[in-house]
């Protein structure tokens, strides 16, 4: 029987409402100065928590904008405003979810129950399409992790044996995966008896994408969390978030939430060295903007910036290891071809493409309306993929949109009328077997000194739900260096219906 704080808890609104509550009613003010350089995602988070905690917080940012690795910008080649690459969330994000509560950009999240897949047609005509996501008995949906169960085996993308297949997978998923796993994702796909179609279609296209590298390069305990988090758990947890806006506007009001406590934040200022001032006990940053003084220091950078940084940083013990950490860690690209149609090419609001090159449709004239567009605006998403990220533009936009022919037959019709590529070469770190043990915590060799950014050590693969969940963790830990306690890190969404049970059963 759950009690009626657990019931409320369960409630996600409620349950931010009570948070908030519970952090105004413990509020510790410090007039401590924090300096914390990295203006992405997990810089944004420490900083927004620290200063709502009562600090004064610096948020030190090399480039003219926030957002890091999320970031929109106009691009002058089709003067329009595009984002470097769609970023999703998912309703398990409970640490973003969060931060875009404390800053006011929720509301700016467009939610959306299910994903389609669709295979390429042939002669002209459409391909099938095969809805993916929760299904309702009645009023109720079904309890999880049966609510996805339906509509994957209604789905046209897959045989009966590969159904058979999923089937035996989700069941083996069910077990707990021990985190420190050395199995790859490959090879236990391959004990599993998984088939041709579940590994191309599913494994590769849902799962590894979401990971963003290959197959025998994803450690098998992340590959299980994905599948869990968003196929297992709840239909609350797999919901898929969009912004409705470019994501510098979505996170302008980080900025606007800083300088409404007294915070600032300060941009192109490349910070080039720190050093510590054992007689003050303070940190004093040389940026390219000039110097300034605090007596915290959050690096909330990625892990090549850390890398730059450590050798203009004090000699400390435990600096050779954490470098050693950084290099063992590997970036993975993302490419993105954004497409402007003279008219509409698909009702869709998004779709996962099978068996081609492209990876992922985002139709943002539907998902994002202000942009008022007479005809469309697609942006098609490849991810993991070095191969498509080594051709030129021209290819690139000519393999695209032959491909797009394929899916949607009313491309073919349509007149192309402008269109831009972005390449993130660096837009994600690998999760391989073991890599765990090259994330470090938020306590750094260096005293007064935390990290952050979305390698650091927080079970989440490169994400921004791991960016702000080591935001929220970097800045529970300068609260405990003026030996405080404030609890930023948002709890975990609950499994529901049967998925409680077990996770209860597993002791999680
Ligand atoms: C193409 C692409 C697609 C992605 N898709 C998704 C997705 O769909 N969903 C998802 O959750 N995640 C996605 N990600 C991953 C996500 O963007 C990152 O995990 C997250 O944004 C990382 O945030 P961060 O704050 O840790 O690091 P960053 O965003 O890299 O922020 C670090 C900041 O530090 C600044 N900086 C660096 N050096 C210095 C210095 N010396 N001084 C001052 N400032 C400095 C940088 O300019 C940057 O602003 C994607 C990433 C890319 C690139």
């Amino acid at each position: 029987m759950i009690g009626r704080r657990g019931l409320l808890q369960s409630l996600p609104i409620i349950r931010g409402a009570m948070r908030e509550q519970y952090l105004s009613a413990s509020h510790q003010s410090s007039t401590k100065a924090v300096a914390i350089i990295g203006g992405g995602v997990a810089g944004m988070s420490a900083a927004c928590a620290l200063a709502e905690a009562g600090f004064r917080v610096r948020l030190v940012e090399r480039r003219s904008y926030l957002g890091g690795r999320a970031n929109s910008y106009l691009h002058p080649g089709v003067n329009e405003v595009i984002d470097n690459c769609q970023h999703v969330l998912f309703g398990c994000c409970t640490n973003l979810i969060g931060f875009y509560r404390r800053i006011g950009a929720l509301e700016r999240i467009h939610w959306s129950d299910g994903m389609t897949m669709i295979e390429p047609g042939a002669e002209g005509k459409p391909g099938r399409r095969s809805p993916l996501g929760p299904s309702k008995l009645g009023p109720i949906g079904l309890p999880a992790p049966l609510h996805a169960l339906p509509k994957m085996l209604a789905a046209k993308a897959f045989t009966r044996a590969d159904k058979l297949a999923l089937a035996r997978a989700f069941r083996a998923l069910l077990r707990p995966i021990p985190q420190d796993t050395t199995e790859d994702l490959a090879s236990w796909l391959r004990r599993n008896g998984q088939t041709r179609g579940t590994i191309e279609r599913f494994w590769r296209l849902v799962i590894a994408s979401a990971l963003n590298a290959d197959l025998d390069s994803i450690a098998l305990s992340y590959a299980a969390k994905v599948v869990r988090e968003l196929f297992m758990n709840s239909a609350e947890a797999g919901r898929m978030g969009l912004s409705t806006v470019p994501l510098s506007e979505l996170y302008a009001g980080a900025a606007e939430f800083l300088r409404g406590r007294g915070s600032e934040v300060m941009f192109n200022a490349n910070v080039e060295s720190a050093v510590w001032d054992a007689g003050t006990e303070q940190w004093r940053l040389a940026t390219r903007a000039g110097t300034l003084t605090a007596d915290f220091l959050v690096l909330a950078l990625p892990f090549e910036a850390t890398a730059k940084l450590i050798p203009q940083m004090p000699p400390a013990d435990g600096a050779a290891n954490l470098t050693a950490q950084i290099a063992r860690h590997e970036h993975w690209p993302i490419c993105s071809v954004h497409l402007w149609f003279d008219r509409e090419i698909t009702d869709l609001e998004h779709a996962i493409l099978l068996d081609r090159e492209l990876h992922w449709m985002y139709n943002k004239g539907r998902l994002q309306p202000w942009r008022n567009l007479r005809g469309s605006y697609l942006e098609l998403l490849v991810s993991a993929s070095r191969s498509f990220a080594a051709l030129t533009r021209e290819q690139a936009i000519e393999k695209a949109v032959s491909e797009l022919r394929e899916f949607f037959p009313e491309a073919a019709q349509a007149k192309l009328e402008k269109a831009a590529v972005v390449k993130e070469v660096r837009a994600t770190f690998g999760v391989p077997p073991e890599i765990d043990a090259a994330r470090p915590g938020a306590v750094s060799p260096w005293p007064n000194c935390f990290l952050a950014g979305d390698w650091t050590a927080t079970g989440w693969p490169s994400t921004m739900e791991s960016a702000a969940r080591s935001g929220h963790l970097a800045a529970e830990a300068v609260c405990r260096g003026i030996g405080g306690t404030r609890d930023f890190l948002e709890p975990d969404l609950r499994p529901r219906g049967l998925m409680r049970w077990i996770s209860q059963r597993d002791g999680k």
